[in-house]
């Protein structure tokens, strides 16, 4: 999901949130998980911005370890993104 649609979402939780109900638990459990996944796409985003040297480094290599799971430029990487 968008970091923006998921700010959307959110604000447009916190309005609806207001009376102490079971559907506002509910919407509370709801706006947990939208401030989690936003936190999520803010720390990716900065972790790709601060590794922008990193990913430099990554292009040179033909294919990453086995177990990176992160942003990768390799070769391999770059063969499954292009056209
Ligand atoms: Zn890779």
């Amino acid at each position: 999901m968008e970091l923006e649609t998921i700010n959307k979402l959110y604000l447009e939780l916190s309005q609806i949130a207001t009376a102490k109900t079971r559907r506002e638990l509910e919407l509370e459990t709801l706006l947990a998980q939208a401030e989690n996944a936003s936190d999520q796409s803010k720390q990716i985003a900065r972790l790709i911005s601060e590794n922008k040297e990193f990913l430099t480094l990554t292009m040179l290599l033909d294919e990453h370890p086995e177990d990176y799971q992160g942003p990768c430029f390799c070769k391999l990487c770059q063969s499954y993104s292009g056209d």
